[in-house]
């Protein structure tokens, strides 16, 4: 398993070079399908400018953290909006899988008075990784990956090692990435406020809710 130090930008850069010499190789434009799970849409867009030269990508929303449906319609319809206004090589499609906080209450619950970026978090990826890349694998991606890591409050290195478990549980290629370098982050808020985007105060669950601050 990869240590706390492993450069996940460096691992992302070297697999997307190897898919560009496979392409080149098999004298192909049409680049491998990439199921992208994505937290909200403000996150999603430096991701997705830079995923999209190298990969036919479908935007997978799937949140069951998010505490109202209100709330998940709100960041939902901001999602397909953000998808809509970007400037990209390839046509983004958008699979939403609906609110479901049944899949992660039950499991939520026993660690509601963990902090934000503690244990109920940890599940909380779990949950969202293993839906998507259950759902690559029913619909036949090549790969599968996520927003999460633009953050600079998620943690790149516990992301990927779930997402490198999850993979290999299921049977689907994970994007290694951290998206935050190279300033990513900062280029998701420049496109977030260029698109006058909604950019939420709370991370999506009700203890992260009640957490913020006043
Ligand atoms: S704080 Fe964010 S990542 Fe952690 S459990 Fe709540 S919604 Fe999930």
């Amino acid at each position: 398993m990869s240590g706390p130090k492993t450069d996940y930008r460096r691992l992302m850069d070297d697999e997307i070079a190897r898919v560009r010499g496979i392409g080149r190789e098999a004298g192909t434009d049409r680049p491998p399908s990439l199921l992208l799970h994505s937290c909200c849409g403000p996150c999603s867009t430096a991701v997705i400018t830079e995923l999209a030269p190298d990969f036919r990508l479908t935007v997978f929303y799937y949140n069951p953290n998010i505490d109202t449906a209100g709330e998940y319609a709100r960041r939902a319809a901001e999602q397909r909006r953000a998808i809509s206004l970007l400037a990209v090589p390839h046509p983004v499609e958008y699979l939403d899988e609906g609110h479901l906080p049944g899949d992660f209450l039950p499991e939520a619950e026993p660690l509601a008075s963990e902090p934000e970026g503690g244990a109920r978090c940890s599940v909380c990826f779990r949950i969202r990784l293993e839906r998507t890349a259950v759902r690559a694998r029913e619909l036949g991606f090549d790969w599968f990956c996520s927003t999460l890591t633009v953050s600079p409050h998620k943690d790149a290195p516990r992301i990927n090692a779930i997402g490198t478990a999850v993979a290999a549980r299921v049977g689907v290629r994970w994007l290694p990435s951290d998206f935050k370098k190279r300033d990513g982050y900062g280029r998701s808020i420049a496109l977030s406020r260029e698109f006058g985007l909604y950019r939420q105060d709370y991370c999506g669950c009700l203890w992260s809710r009640e957490a913020r601050p006043e």
